[in-house]
Protein backbone atom coordinates (compact mmCIF):
# COMPACT_ATOMS: atom_id res chain seq x y z
CA UNK A 1 0.00 0.00 0.00
CA UNK A 2 1.60 3.51 -1.47
CA UNK A 3 2.56 6.58 1.16
CA UNK A 4 0.14 9.53 -0.32
CA UNK A 5 2.15 12.11 -0.98
CA UNK A 6 0.29 15.17 0.37
CA UNK A 7 0.45 18.13 -2.08
CA UNK A 8 -1.77 20.23 -0.17
CA UNK A 9 0.48 20.05 3.05
CA UNK A 10 3.37 20.41 0.93
CA UNK A 11 2.00 23.30 -0.98
CA UNK A 12 1.41 25.41 1.76
CA UNK A 13 5.05 24.88 3.23
CA UNK A 14 6.08 26.07 0.14
CA UNK A 15 3.31 29.23 -0.23
CA UNK A 16 4.93 29.99 3.55
CA UNK A 17 8.19 30.25 1.95
CA UNK A 18 6.71 32.82 -0.80
CA UNK A 19 5.08 34.84 1.84
CA UNK A 20 8.71 35.27 3.84
CA UNK A 21 10.56 35.97 0.73
CA UNK A 22 7.47 38.34 -0.31
CA UNK A 23 7.61 40.15 2.99
CA UNK A 24 10.99 40.37 2.94
CA UNK A 25 11.37 42.13 -0.50
CA UNK A 26 8.10 44.67 0.48
CA UNK A 27 10.24 45.74 3.47
CA UNK A 28 12.76 47.09 1.59
CA UNK A 29 10.19 48.64 -0.89
CA UNK A 30 10.29 46.17 -3.70
CA UNK A 31 7.13 45.93 -5.58
CA UNK A 32 5.62 42.11 -6.17
CA UNK A 33 2.90 41.83 -8.29
CA UNK A 34 1.37 39.08 -10.71
CA UNK A 35 -0.62 40.15 -13.54
CA UNK A 36 -3.56 37.80 -14.13
CA UNK A 37 -5.08 38.00 -17.50
CA UNK A 38 -8.35 36.01 -19.07
CA UNK A 39 -9.83 36.62 -22.04
CA UNK A 40 -13.26 34.97 -22.21
CA UNK A 41 -15.28 33.57 -19.73
CA UNK A 42 -14.38 29.50 -20.17
CA UNK A 43 -15.47 28.22 -16.63
CA UNK A 44 -12.02 26.21 -15.70
CA UNK A 45 -10.12 28.96 -16.78
CA UNK A 46 -12.03 31.16 -14.62
CA UNK A 47 -11.60 29.12 -11.35
CA UNK A 48 -7.64 28.95 -12.52
CA UNK A 49 -7.33 32.73 -11.94
CA UNK A 50 -9.74 32.70 -8.57
CA UNK A 51 -7.10 30.10 -7.21
CA UNK A 52 -4.36 32.18 -8.56
CA UNK A 53 -5.72 35.42 -6.68
CA UNK A 54 -6.76 33.68 -3.88
CA UNK A 55 -3.00 32.42 -3.33
CA UNK A 56 -1.53 35.81 -4.12
CA UNK A 57 -3.81 36.91 -1.13
CA UNK A 58 -2.38 33.87 1.00
CA UNK A 59 1.41 35.06 0.24
CA UNK A 60 1.40 38.75 0.46
CA UNK A 61 1.27 38.86 -3.37
CA UNK A 62 -0.22 42.31 -4.95
CA UNK A 63 -2.66 40.86 -7.66
CA UNK A 64 -3.91 42.48 -10.91
CA UNK A 65 -6.42 41.53 -12.91
CA UNK A 66 -7.16 42.01 -15.99
CA UNK A 67 -10.95 39.95 -17.71
CA UNK A 68 -11.15 40.81 -21.62
CA UNK A 69 -13.69 39.74 -23.84
CA UNK A 70 -13.75 37.02 -25.55
CA UNK A 71 -13.58 38.59 -28.85
CA UNK A 72 -10.86 40.66 -27.81
CA UNK A 73 -7.96 41.27 -30.50
CA UNK A 74 -4.75 39.67 -31.11
CA UNK A 75 -3.31 43.58 -31.39
CA UNK A 76 -5.72 44.30 -28.20
CA UNK A 77 -3.88 41.63 -26.04
CA UNK A 78 -0.60 42.29 -27.11
CA UNK A 79 -0.64 45.46 -26.31
CA UNK A 80 -2.04 44.80 -22.81
CA UNK A 81 1.41 42.62 -22.66
CA UNK A 82 3.52 45.30 -23.49
CA UNK A 83 1.96 48.31 -21.06
CA UNK A 84 2.52 45.02 -18.30
CA UNK A 85 5.59 44.51 -19.34
CA UNK A 86 6.31 48.58 -18.67
CA UNK A 87 4.49 48.40 -15.34
CA UNK A 88 7.00 48.49 -12.27
CA UNK A 89 4.03 47.24 -9.95
CA UNK A 90 3.95 44.12 -11.86
CA UNK A 91 6.59 41.51 -11.18
CA UNK A 92 5.14 38.35 -13.04
CA UNK A 93 2.45 38.37 -16.01
CA UNK A 94 0.09 35.00 -16.66
CA UNK A 95 -1.81 34.68 -19.35
CA UNK A 96 -4.66 32.23 -18.98
CA UNK A 97 -4.71 29.30 -21.50
CA UNK A 98 -6.25 28.43 -23.68
CA UNK A 99 -7.07 32.10 -25.84
CA UNK A 100 -9.69 32.20 -28.24
CA UNK A 101 -8.92 31.27 -31.67
CA UNK A 102 -8.56 34.23 -33.42
CA UNK A 103 -5.52 34.68 -30.82
CA UNK A 104 -2.00 32.92 -31.31
CA UNK A 105 -0.49 31.86 -28.06
CA UNK A 106 2.73 31.59 -29.43
CA UNK A 107 2.42 35.53 -30.29
CA UNK A 108 1.03 36.29 -27.28
CA UNK A 109 3.91 34.54 -25.10
CA UNK A 110 6.65 35.53 -26.96
CA UNK A 111 5.31 39.50 -25.93
CA UNK A 112 6.19 38.63 -22.04
CA UNK A 113 9.43 40.02 -20.73
CA UNK A 114 11.36 37.52 -20.32
CA UNK A 115 11.99 38.36 -16.60
CA UNK A 116 8.11 38.54 -16.26
CA UNK A 117 7.70 34.87 -17.79
CA UNK A 118 6.61 33.38 -14.50
CA UNK A 119 5.03 30.56 -16.22
CA UNK A 120 8.71 30.12 -17.79
CA UNK A 121 6.90 29.47 -21.02
CA UNK A 122 9.09 31.92 -23.18
CA UNK A 123 11.61 30.76 -25.40
CA UNK A 124 14.30 32.22 -23.17
CA UNK A 125 13.12 30.42 -20.62
CA UNK A 126 12.39 26.93 -22.09
CA UNK A 127 15.98 27.85 -23.78
CA UNK A 128 17.36 28.01 -19.99
CA UNK A 129 15.78 25.36 -18.53
CA UNK A 130 16.96 23.06 -21.78
CA UNK A 131 20.86 24.39 -20.42
CA UNK A 132 20.26 23.64 -17.03
CA UNK A 133 21.15 27.93 -15.85
CA UNK A 134 17.25 28.89 -15.61
CA UNK A 135 15.71 32.12 -13.42
CA UNK A 136 11.84 30.25 -13.11
CA UNK A 137 10.95 26.72 -14.22
CA UNK A 138 7.33 26.01 -15.48
CA UNK A 139 5.16 25.69 -11.93
CA UNK A 140 3.43 22.01 -13.02
CA UNK A 141 6.68 20.32 -13.51
CA UNK A 142 8.41 22.26 -10.71
CA UNK A 143 5.81 21.32 -8.06
CA UNK A 144 6.13 17.50 -9.46
CA UNK A 145 9.77 17.86 -8.65
CA UNK A 146 8.74 18.78 -5.17
CA UNK A 147 6.27 16.29 -4.73
CA UNK A 148 9.10 13.34 -5.68
CA UNK A 149 11.29 15.12 -3.79
CA UNK A 150 9.31 14.97 -0.35
CA UNK A 151 9.54 10.96 -0.72
CA UNK A 152 13.66 11.03 0.22
CA UNK A 153 13.76 9.31 -2.85
CA UNK A 154 17.22 10.16 -5.23
CA UNK A 155 16.43 10.68 -8.55
CA UNK A 156 20.05 9.84 -10.03
CA UNK A 157 20.33 6.66 -11.57
CA UNK A 158 16.38 5.96 -11.34
CA UNK A 159 13.89 4.85 -14.30
CA UNK A 160 11.86 7.78 -14.88
CA UNK A 161 9.52 7.88 -17.61
CA UNK A 162 7.03 10.48 -18.57
CA UNK A 163 3.63 9.98 -20.87
CA UNK A 164 2.96 13.08 -22.12
CA UNK A 165 5.08 15.43 -23.82
CA UNK A 166 3.55 18.59 -24.13
CA UNK A 167 5.53 22.08 -24.26
CA UNK A 168 3.93 22.80 -20.71
CA UNK A 169 4.67 19.32 -18.47
CA UNK A 170 6.02 16.77 -20.21
CA UNK A 171 8.72 18.05 -22.16
CA UNK A 172 9.90 20.23 -19.02
CA UNK A 173 9.50 17.57 -16.86
CA UNK A 174 11.66 15.02 -18.45
CA UNK A 175 14.44 17.64 -18.37
CA UNK A 176 14.39 18.82 -14.86
CA UNK A 177 14.51 14.87 -14.22
CA UNK A 178 17.24 14.78 -16.74
CA UNK A 179 18.64 17.59 -14.66
CA UNK A 180 18.99 15.36 -11.71
CA UNK A 181 20.48 12.33 -13.20
CA UNK A 182 17.31 10.32 -13.99
CA UNK A 183 17.24 7.86 -16.62
CA UNK A 184 14.63 9.64 -18.98
CA UNK A 185 12.21 8.23 -21.30
CA UNK A 186 9.03 9.83 -23.12
CA UNK A 187 6.19 8.68 -23.85
CA UNK A 188 3.39 9.65 -26.08
CA UNK A 189 0.20 8.75 -28.40
CA UNK A 190 2.84 6.88 -30.73
CA UNK A 191 4.74 5.18 -28.19
CA UNK A 192 4.82 1.39 -28.83
CA UNK A 193 4.39 -1.10 -25.87
CA UNK A 194 3.50 1.29 -23.71
CA UNK A 195 2.67 -0.69 -20.49
CA UNK A 196 6.00 -2.44 -20.89
CA UNK A 197 8.32 0.61 -20.84
CA UNK A 198 6.08 2.14 -18.08
CA UNK A 199 6.77 -0.91 -15.83
CA UNK A 200 10.63 -0.47 -16.01
CA UNK A 201 9.83 2.88 -14.36
CA UNK A 202 11.01 3.75 -10.85
CA UNK A 203 9.33 7.46 -11.19
CA UNK A 204 6.32 7.50 -13.20
CA UNK A 205 4.93 10.88 -14.36
CA UNK A 206 1.49 10.64 -15.91
CA UNK A 207 0.66 14.32 -17.73
CA UNK A 208 -1.50 12.69 -20.57
CA UNK A 209 -5.22 14.04 -19.73
CA UNK A 210 -7.15 10.89 -20.34
CA UNK A 211 -8.76 9.87 -16.96
CA UNK A 212 -7.51 6.55 -15.40
CA UNK A 213 -5.47 5.80 -18.39
CA UNK A 214 -2.58 4.39 -15.90
CA UNK A 215 -3.56 0.92 -14.84
CA UNK A 216 -2.26 -1.35 -12.36
CA UNK A 217 -0.65 -3.37 -14.41
CA UNK A 218 1.42 -0.48 -16.21
CA UNK A 219 3.38 0.12 -12.88
CA UNK A 220 6.68 -1.59 -11.35
CA UNK A 221 5.67 -2.47 -7.66
CA UNK A 222 7.40 0.01 -5.47
CA UNK A 223 7.17 3.01 -7.99
CA UNK A 224 6.47 6.02 -7.01
CA UNK A 225 3.63 7.84 -9.26
CA UNK A 226 2.79 11.23 -9.78
CA UNK A 227 -0.39 12.21 -11.42
CA UNK A 228 -0.82 15.20 -13.23
CA UNK A 229 -4.05 14.64 -14.76
CA UNK A 230 -7.21 16.34 -14.16
CA UNK A 231 -9.80 15.24 -15.96
CA UNK A 232 -13.83 16.30 -15.47
CA UNK A 233 -16.13 12.67 -15.12
CA UNK A 234 -19.42 12.69 -16.56
CA UNK A 235 -20.50 13.25 -12.29
CA UNK A 236 -18.77 16.09 -12.18
CA UNK A 237 -15.99 14.76 -10.01
CA UNK A 238 -12.30 14.99 -10.86
CA UNK A 239 -9.96 12.39 -11.18
CA UNK A 240 -6.44 11.88 -12.42
CA UNK A 241 -4.80 10.36 -15.09
CA UNK A 242 -4.07 6.94 -13.09
CA UNK A 243 -6.13 4.07 -11.94
CA UNK A 244 -5.42 5.65 -7.79
CA UNK A 245 -7.27 2.61 -5.96
CA UNK A 246 -5.58 -0.29 -7.89
CA UNK A 247 -2.51 1.72 -8.25
CA UNK A 248 -1.53 2.89 -4.85
CA UNK A 249 -1.31 -1.43 -4.20
CA UNK A 250 1.60 -1.35 -5.97
CA UNK A 251 3.26 1.81 -5.73
CA UNK A 252 5.06 3.32 -3.16
CA UNK A 253 4.36 6.70 -3.08
CA UNK A 254 1.59 7.71 -5.18
CA UNK A 255 -0.47 11.67 -5.57
CA UNK A 256 -3.83 11.74 -5.45
CA UNK A 257 -6.28 13.98 -7.71
CA UNK A 258 -7.38 16.51 -6.69
CA UNK A 259 -4.97 17.19 -3.77
CA UNK A 260 -1.42 16.18 -5.18
CA UNK A 261 0.04 18.01 -8.25
CA UNK A 262 -2.73 20.95 -8.63
CA UNK A 263 -1.89 22.66 -5.83
CA UNK A 264 1.30 22.47 -6.41
CA UNK A 265 1.20 24.70 -9.81
CA UNK A 266 -0.12 27.11 -8.02
CA UNK A 267 2.51 27.07 -5.09
CA UNK A 268 5.34 27.56 -7.31
CA UNK A 269 3.91 29.80 -9.40
CA UNK A 270 3.83 32.33 -6.26
CA UNK A 271 7.35 31.30 -5.89
CA UNK A 272 8.32 32.31 -9.44
CA UNK A 273 6.63 36.10 -8.74
CA UNK A 274 8.66 36.54 -5.67
CA UNK A 275 11.96 35.37 -8.34
CA UNK A 276 10.42 37.63 -10.48
CA UNK A 277 10.49 41.07 -8.02
CA UNK A 278 14.09 39.79 -6.93
CA UNK A 279 15.83 39.33 -10.18
CA UNK A 280 13.55 42.74 -11.76
CA UNK A 281 14.81 44.45 -8.59
CA UNK A 282 18.90 43.04 -8.64
CA UNK A 283 18.89 44.27 -12.67
CA UNK A 284 17.30 47.76 -11.96
P1 LIG B 1 -1.71 17.68 -23.72
O1 LIG B 1 -1.03 18.87 -24.29
O2 LIG B 1 -3.02 17.25 -24.27
O3 LIG B 1 -0.70 16.45 -23.85
C1 LIG B 1 -1.10 15.14 -23.59
C2 LIG B 1 0.03 14.20 -23.93
O4 LIG B 1 -0.44 12.87 -23.70
C3 LIG B 1 0.47 14.29 -25.41
O5 LIG B 1 1.88 14.36 -25.49
C4 LIG B 1 -0.08 13.00 -26.01
O6 LIG B 1 0.74 12.45 -27.04
C5 LIG B 1 -0.06 12.07 -24.81
N1 LIG B 1 -1.00 10.98 -25.02
C6 LIG B 1 -2.29 11.07 -25.39
N2 LIG B 1 -2.81 9.82 -25.54
C7 LIG B 1 -1.82 8.95 -25.26
C8 LIG B 1 -1.73 7.54 -25.25
N3 LIG B 1 -2.76 6.78 -25.58
N4 LIG B 1 -0.55 6.98 -24.90
C9 LIG B 1 0.51 7.74 -24.57
N5 LIG B 1 0.49 9.09 -24.57
C10 LIG B 1 -0.66 9.69 -24.92
O7 LIG B 1 -1.92 17.83 -22.16
P2 LIG B 1 -1.06 18.61 -21.03
O8 LIG B 1 -1.31 20.06 -21.16
O9 LIG B 1 0.33 18.11 -20.99
O10 LIG B 1 -1.83 18.11 -19.74
C11 LIG B 1 -1.91 16.75 -19.40
C12 LIG B 1 -2.87 16.57 -18.24
O11 LIG B 1 -2.37 17.30 -17.13
C13 LIG B 1 -4.28 17.14 -18.48
O12 LIG B 1 -5.21 16.34 -17.77
C14 LIG B 1 -4.22 18.50 -17.85
O13 LIG B 1 -5.49 18.96 -17.42
C15 LIG B 1 -3.33 18.23 -16.68
N6 LIG B 1 -2.62 19.40 -16.16
C16 LIG B 1 -2.64 19.56 -14.82
C17 LIG B 1 -1.95 20.59 -14.25
C18 LIG B 1 -1.96 20.74 -12.76
O14 LIG B 1 -1.59 21.77 -12.27
N7 LIG B 1 -2.35 19.71 -12.03
C19 LIG B 1 -1.26 21.50 -15.05
C20 LIG B 1 -1.21 21.30 -16.43
C21 LIG B 1 -1.90 20.23 -16.97
P3 LIG B 1 0.96 13.20 -28.47
O15 LIG B 1 1.93 14.29 -28.19
O16 LIG B 1 1.52 12.12 -29.32
O17 LIG B 1 -0.39 13.68 -28.89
Amino acid sequence: MANLIDGKKISAEVKARAAADAAALKEQGIPVGLAVVIVGDDPASRVYVNSKKKACALCGIDSYEYALPADTSEAELLALVEQLNGDSRVSGILVQLPLPKQIDEHRIINAIDPKKDVDAFHPVNVGKIMIGDFDFLPCTPSGCMELIDSTGIDIAGKNCVVIGRSNIVGKPMAMLLLHRSGTVTICHSKTKDLAEITRRADILVAAVGKPRFVTADMVKEGAVVIDVGVNRLPDGKLCGDVDFDAVKEKASWITPVPGGVGPMTIATLMCNTVTAARLQAEKA
